[in-house]
């Protein structure tokens, strides 16, 4: 066992593995104590095939899926199926936070285009500058003048607005057409979260920046 990890307290009648894998499931979001604990003894009664098949596609997604060179989306291709899609428009990027971001888009099918993923968004709050982003990786995909509309699909919240005006101002010099999701989707929440509609309604009716 590894010597740098110590049970938290009020662990300590688990098993010291028990514990230790108690305290990795505790990591995940949205994984309580209490739901970590469930989960640990879940996973003690499974079978050693049914834990063994859990811990290699735990193994697996970290060896095989690696950022796509272009869009930045996660892919264990590259560059991704998206953007090796010759029948997706090649012109328009729609900019987003997170990859999950995509799934919410597809979902509407109202962008035909491609995307680029940033992964996240400017928070002086946490000290997420514009540098952390993948901001230059962006600017890179619109040397060749291929692309012509750039739409920032960044989450209705102070993070996602600071981000796509940042982003929208570095673009500006290069003449693409800079536009952003119409305003209707929910303040302060999540595009992943938002429904299909109400998503699809935003894109289809985005404004100039
Ligand atoms: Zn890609």
């Amino acid at each position: 066992m590894n010597e740098s990890w110590s049970p938290a307290p009020g662990r300590a009648s688990a098993a010291a593995p028990v514990a230790r894998l108690i305290e990795e499931l505790h990591k995940l979001p949205g994984i309580g104590p209490k739901s970590a604990q469930r989960l640990a003894y879940h996973l003690l009664r499974a079978t050693d095939e049914e834990a063994r098949a859990l811990a290699e596609a735990i193994v697996e997604v970290k060896e095989r899926i690696h950022l796509c060179a272009l869009c930045q989306n996660m892919t264990d291709i590259d560059p991704c199926a998206l953007c090796s899609d010759e029948s997706r428009d090649q012109t328009v990027i729609c900019v987003v936070e997170e990859p999950l971001d995509i799934l919410a888009i597809e979902r509407t099918r109202a962008h035909h285009g491609l995307y680029h993923v940033l992964h996240g968004s400017i928070s002086p709050m946490e000290g997420i500058g514009p540098e952390q982003l993948k901001v230059r990786e962006l600017l890179q995909r619109l040397r060749d003048g291929k692309v012509t509309e750039v739409i920032m699909a960044t989450n209705p919240n102070l993070e996602g607005e600071a981000t796509s005006m940042y982003v929208s101002r570095l673009l500006q010099p290069l003449g693409v057409r800079v536009t952003r999701l119409a305003r209707g989707l929910p303040m302060g929440g999540d595009l992943e979260y938002a429904d299909d509609l109400t998503l699809a309604r935003a894109l289809e009716n985005r404004q100039e920046l």
